[in-house]
């Protein structure tokens, strides 16, 4: 029978969420909704010592921005829970007695120190088989001095032992069958006495297993975990329920050489966190996509594009879409080069898709952080202005370059375009222009127009010239959208008051 697909994400609560982590997040999601299966958010905290306070509301509050939704969870509830690893201990120690019982894993006490030595001693030590035999472990040691050991409360790891020798298959979805030989593991640890506590290998097995977990969706970082993850499926007795497995290539930095850093970021001017992130530690701000302005549908459809193709070259897509589209068959091998300007693109295209009077509302905090009151102006005037410019933008934040003018009149005046605009009867002409705006009886820029060039005509005034030296007064450079839809919103009366303006200080 086949299974209900269940997939998870299993980030550890470290810091703030990579973006390659959204990137895994999404791959699953998606993966989930399309086969009409499970979404579990489970936290991995086993690593008491990197565990970050914080992390985990800034997971889930990252994904509910991206609109990634969880079917099982802390948050969630659900019925294999509870779904944070460091509230299931009993399940772990019971796992792990069941491996030491079966003569599957063994336990270990040598000390820090022994250990150093080991390392120091043998070249490329590894604790396996061909060097287990001369550790302090308990299949090294008599019975009865391990029961000593732990009767003195003496502090062990337990070691998965591996058998050398076999070749270990790995059956990725997207790289086809990877096959290493056990030989080249080593006995992983996979619970430690001293904190109770199991390795991620161990939590993460057991954890997939119970959860019912199909398939397992992670960054290729984890390839290398995989044929030991095997091992422990068989070793386990769950061979026949072995989740597949699908590892994602890498996010590389935008020239490709190597793996995408938060460095990078730093260097190069781009958010690699889908929030901002407060260092509760160092008090160190990281900056986030949402707050660089970014809409979260395009932080997805950019994210998507990132490891996996719909086949064609289709490129925007919403959610849903893509959620219809995906596909494992279409997700690359190689690393993808993360392209900060493509995000950038998405994010305009999304931006241009948005209703006039939706983007009207979120301009108004930026028109009031740069000292405009957005209460002073009419919703719809806000909204066409928008409209006018939106064209420009690849954020909202950038509205304001683009529309200031139609907010506040230009203190100053290009000087560039001024010396090059502004010939010696300039001022002359811009009074004429001003009888001939007052002349109009309809100020729409469908009736203005020709009005104002016929003007020109007639006198035989150079076009670009006047034209220019029009849009300086107004504008206070040589930018913007065209000139008459300017002035139609801007109105007669502040149109000319503006020209007049000009004619004072430039003339
Ligand atoms: N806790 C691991 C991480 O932080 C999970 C890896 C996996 O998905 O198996 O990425």
């Amino acid at each position: 029978m086949q299974r209900k697909v269940r997939v998870r994400f299993a980030p550890s609560p470290t810091g703030p969420l990579h973006i390659g982590g959204v990137r895994t997040a999404l791959y699953n999601y998606l993966f989930a909704r399309q086969n009409g299966g499970d979404m579990i958010l489970r936290i991995e905290d086993t690593d008491s010592q990197r565990f970050v306070p914080g992390a985990e509301d800034y997971i889930n509050e990252a994904l509910a921005w991206l609109g990634i939704k969880i079917d099982e969870g802390v948050r969630e509830g659900g019925s294999y829970g509870p779904y944070k690893q460091s509230e299931r201990r009993d399940i772990y120690r019971s796992h792990v007695k069941m491996l030491l019982d079966a003569g599957k894993a063994y336990m270990a006490f040598d000390t820090p120190a022994e250990l150093e030595a080991a390392r120091s001693a043998i070249p490329n030590f590894q604790y396996d088989a061909s060097t287990r035999g001369n550790m302090r472990n308990s299949l090294s040691l008599p019975a009865d001095e391990v029961k000593r050991l732990l009767d003195a409360g003496e502090k062990y790891v337990v070691r998965f032992k591996i058998e050398p020798g076999r070749d270990v298959e790995v059956n990725d979805l997207i790289r086809g069958k990877v096959t290493i030989n056990s030989s080249i593991l080593d006995d992983k640890v996979l619970y430690k006495s001293a904190d109770d506590l199991p390795t991620y290998h161990l939590a993460n097995i057991v954890d997939d297993h119970l959860m019912e977990v199909t398939h397992v969706i992670r960054g290729e970082e984890w390839l290398p975990s995989a044929p030991l993850h095997v091992l422990l499926y068989e070793a386990f007795g769950w061979a026949d329920t072995m989740p597949a497995f699908v590892h994602l290539p890498l996010l590389l930095k935008p020239d490709g050489k190597g793996k995408l850093s938060k460095r990078d970021g730093d260097r190069l001017g781009f958010p690699v966190f889908p929030l901002e992130w407060h260092d509760p530690k160092s008090g160190e701000i990281s900056s986030g996509y949402r707050e660089r302005g970014y809409l979260p549908e395009a932080v997805v459809n950019f994210l998507a594009l990132l490891g996996w193709n719909p086949g064609d070259d289709t490129e925007i897509m919403s959610m849903d879409e893509l959620i219809g589209k995906f596909s494992l068959d279409h997700c690359s091998r190689s690393g993808a080069k993360f392209d900060f300007e493509k995000g950038k693109w998405f994010n305009h295209k999304y931006l241009q898709e948005m209703s006039d009077d939706a983007l009207a509302q979120m301009f108004k905090p930026v028109l009031k952080a740069n000292g405009v009151d957005p209460n002073a102006f009419d919703d719809a005037y806000i909204s066409r202005a928008t409209g006018l410019v939106k064209g420009r933008i690849n954020f909202v934040s950038d509205l304001w370059e683009q529309s200031r003018f139609f907010f506040v009149a230009p203190e100053a005046y290009d000087e560039k375009a001024v010396k090059k605009r502004w010939s010696e009867d300039m001022s002359r002409i811009m009074g004429e222009l001003i009888e001939v705006l007052n002349g109009l009886d309809d100020f729409s820029s469908q009736a203005a127009e020709p009005v104002v060039l016929g003007w020109i005509a007639d006198k035989g005034y150079h076009l670009g010239n006047v034209m220019n030296a029009f849009r300086l007064t107004v504008v206070g450079e040589c930018k913007g959208p065209h000139m008459f839809d300017i002035t139609e919103l801007l109105g007669c009366d502040e149109t000319v008051s503006r020209i007049r303006r000009g004619i004072e200080r430039i003339g």
